[in-house]
């Protein structure tokens, strides 16, 4: 039994430290202790986790985040965990963190917070915050059931070096594979850089035919900027590769200037641009949500907006 230990998991190290810093604010409040779990090689690993406050140490070798999928590996960390019964379980939302946490809350029967942006302890019990309802609200909320299972966004906290003298304990796990490996497609990929982009013009539904999106190519070239899309765009007509569209289940971008043309402004969207500075809205309906996220509205046309914007901008340049 573990006291009120906070134990933690990533499959990248980096992101297992920065849980590592919120583990020991917790711990140290539980007057408890932190521990991570290493799978695959540990061997050159476990000084960097006792450099980054880990007091106990995990490693279950056979397990390699490498060669084993997600299936495996929450089936690992589940054992551990299972043996531990630490207060709180934190693990990084990778993809295969989120995996890893619904399972190991699932076989645990406990409560399981996903995309959580901060943890604290009323007494001993767990408190957190996070998004719900696609973004809209911010809830506070309260476990009823331990382990709390509880997954982080990376680099939400700042992993934080302090000399530590941690014990490393190998542990033996017996694992079986649940899924199998049907086929492996690579994805079309179009190079955009749309988190580092300064200004993203993104595209919606207004667009009425894919040939159209050479008026939108114009603007993205006059402005020097990447091209984005919601995700009828790209999921559903496929006019546009799955990297290109914006929103909760796509990019977060955070451009000084974003123009949406032709969206609708559905929260599903909204929450990947929010962060935005200035943003321009072309949408015919002055009703569409995506006027109020706006700076600038436009009620108009995209098919005569679009052209008139771009000459106006190609003078401007010429005359600069
Ligand atoms: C679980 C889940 C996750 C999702 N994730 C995402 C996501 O990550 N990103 C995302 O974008 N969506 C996402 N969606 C879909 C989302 O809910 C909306 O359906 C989508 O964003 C709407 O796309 P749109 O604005 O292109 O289309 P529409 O909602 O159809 O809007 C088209 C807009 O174009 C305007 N318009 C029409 N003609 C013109 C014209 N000639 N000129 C100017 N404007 C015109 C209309 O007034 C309308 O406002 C998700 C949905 C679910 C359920």
């Amino acid at each position: 039994m573990s006291g009120k230990a906070v134990l933690v998991f990533s499959e990248e190290d980096n992101l297992a430290f920065e849980l590592l810093a919120l583990a020991k604010q917790l711990s140290n409040q539980l007057g408890s202790w932190t521990g991570a779990i290493i799978l695959g090689d540990g061997e050159d690993r476990v000084v960097k986790f006792t450099e980054h406050c880990a007091d106990k140490i995990f490693v279950v070798s056979e397990v390699d985040p490498q060669r084993n999928g997600p299936d495996v590996i929450a089936e690992a960390v589940a054992q551990v965990v299972s043996n531990m019964l630490p207060h709180i379980v934190l693990i990084a939302a990778t993809k295969i963190g989120k995996e890893v946490a619904a399972y190991l809350a699932q076989s645990l029967r406990t409560g399981c917070a996903s995309g959580c942006l901060d943890v604290s302890l009323r007494d001993s019990q767990v408190e957190v915050t996070r998004f719900v309802m696609g973004g809209r609200f911010l809830a506070r909320q309260i476990f009823e059931s331990y382990p709390a299972v509880i997954t982080i966004p990376p680099h939400r906290f700042q992993a934080i070096q302090l000399k530590g003298n941690g014990s490393v304990e190998n542990v033996k796990v017996t694992v079986q594979k649940r899924i199998s490996k049907l086929e492996f497609r690579a994805v079309e990929k179009s190079g955009a850089e749309l988190e580092d982009a300064e200004v993203v013009v993104a595209i919606g539904r207004g667009l009425k035919r894919k040939d159209d999106l050479k008026l939108v190519e114009e603007l993205v070239k006059v402005l020097g900027a990447e091209l984005g899309c919601t995700r009828p765009i790209s999921g559903d007509l496929k006019w546009l590769p799955e990297d290109r569209h914006i929103g909760l289940s796509g990019k977060h971008v955070r451009p000084k200037l974003y123009i949406a043309v032709g969206v609708s402004g559905q929260i599903q969207h909204v929450v990947g641009m929010r962060d935005s500075k200035t943003v321009v809205c072309v949408n015919t309906d002055p009703n569409a949500p995506m006027h109020k996220e706006a700076d600038y509205s436009i009620v108009g046309d995209l098919y005569k907006v679009l052209p008139a914007l771009t000459n106006i901008i190609k003078r401007i340049k010429e005359k600069a």
